[in-house]
């Protein structure tokens, strides 16, 4: 979550996990300064001012420009080196990022289409029936005075999705004073953090664990008092995003900001979403408080919550998952040069069931997986696309798709070990 200056609304325009917005041909973009976010009115004015200036030049600017420049102009988290581009949006691996600048920055990218989910590959990244409810987290001990308030107000902000959707967020305080992105004895850690060009942010299903962090930036505590702006509604924010809702205002429907097209709507658009940053033409007041469309259209997604009825006209499609049995466990191993692929399956899957591959080795060879047919290096359903071997998709089958393909590709030379767990269909 953030209110931007220049080089963030920059980012706002482009996107997230492997993708990227428009551009042509004028200098870079100053480096990002680093400076405390006072989201006072003065400063949310600012923010409008000067997000209507740069979203003008966003298209020009880079063209011709390498991706070390580009790379050199993204804010990197100081203490996990991570990438945020978009506001709030983190890219953990350069790969990743150079995907970014290359298939989205440095192409003129146009808008083509409540609530959306993220999709990759077509597939929605969002928590698994055997994960959902399991959300569990930690509250860093390094908040000091402030980890009371941290800990009431994530228990608020889990609270207004849990009480719609058929998820549920855990607080572990066991885990509070060990609580960083190495703690495997929770699903995600909340820390603090200062000069990190945010408010907060957060990360998506299907992001490895460092990456699964919400940062609470200094700044978060010192918002206007009587403010509209909370911490608890910038919260509700991310977490929106940990469960894998995108910004509405990447939808065409916002004029502005648009990130990318990765997303498959829930509801109808909605200016008033939690997820639609109000400086993006978002009619809300920074409140950040779910919609009846955030509500229905989370339920859409999980099923909704026990005593919660969805509303059936903002509902678009309710997908009811078939429980998983028969596991079994297959195993492959080889090599590849660069450039080299080699395809395996297909794999008999049941619709709904869990389908897992780990990929261990040495090198870099790339992971590719997708459903019904062999995958090729742009038609996936999965592809974490990671420097060096050790990759995993651990996907649940859709309904409708009962058998998966699984693809080595080298980036550069390496050796694979394949750990495929898999329910055939019967
Ligand atoms: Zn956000």
């Amino acid at each position: 979550m953030k209110l931007g200056n220049n080089y963030r609304v920059v980012l706002c325009m482009i996107f997230i996990t492997l993708l990227m917005a428009a551009c042509a041909s004028t200098p870079p973009p100053p480096p990002p300064q680093v400076e405390k976010i006072e989201a006072t009115p003065e400063a949310i004015e600012a923010a409008y001012t000067s997000m209507a200036q740069s979203e003008e030049s966003t298209a020009t600017v880079w063209a011709g420009k390498t991706f070390e420049e580009f790379e050199a102009s993204v804010y990197r988290e100081p203490d996990t080196g991570i990438y945020i581009v978009s506001g709030d949006t983190p890219i953990t691996d350069p790969k990743h990022l150079r995907e970014f600048f290359e298939n989205k920055v440095q192409k003129a990218g146009t808008p083509t289409a409540g609530l959306a989910v993220m999709q990759i590959g077509g597939v929605d990244a969002a928590w698994p029936d055997h994960e959902k409810r399991g959300l569990t987290y930690c509250v860093s001990n390094s908040f000091g005075a402030r980890h009371a308030t941290v800990v009431s107000d994530m228990a608020a902000a889990t609270n207004a999705w849990e009480m719609v959707a058929d998820i549920n967020f855990s607080h572990m305080p066991g885990e509070d004073g060990a609580c960083d992105a190495s703690n495997n004895q929770v699903l995600f850690d909340v820390r603090p953090t200062s000069g990190g060009n945010y408010l907060a942010r957060a990360f998506f299903p299907g992001d490895p664990r460092n990456r699964r962090n919400v940062l609470i930036d200094n700044s978060s505590f010192n918002l206007t008092p009587g403010g509209n702006l909370t911490l608890v509604g910038i919260l509700r924010h991310e977490l929106g995003h940990t469960l894998g809702f995108r910004h509405e205002h990447t939808r065409p429907e916002a004029g502005k900001c648009f990130e990318d097209d990765d997303w498959r709507e829930l509801t109808s658009y909605d200016a008033f979403s939690v997820m639609h940053y109000p400086q993006c033409n978002g009619a809300g007041d920074w409140s950040l408080l779910l919609t009846d469309m955030d509500n229905s259209g989370a339920a859409c997604l999980y099923g909704p919550a026990s005593g919660f009825t969805p509303d059936p006209t903002i509902c678009t499609t309710v997908v009811a998952p078939i429980p998983p049995c028969g596991e079994q466990i297959v195993t492959q191993s080889g090599s590849v040069t660069q450039g080299q692929e080699v395809q395996f399956g297909p794999f008999s899957t049941q619709p709904g069931s869990n389908f897992k591959v780990v990929m261990t080795g040495q090198g870099d060879p790339d992971l590719y997986v997708r459903f019904l047919l062999p995958p090729d290096q742009s038609q996936f359903d999965c592809r974490p696309y990671l420097t060096g071997a050790s990759e995993t998709c651990d996907l649940t089958m859709p309904v409708n798709k009962i058998r998966a393909f699984i693809m080595v590709r080298g980036y550069a030379a390496g050796d694979f070990n394949l750990h495929i767990t898999h329910t055939p269909n019967p």
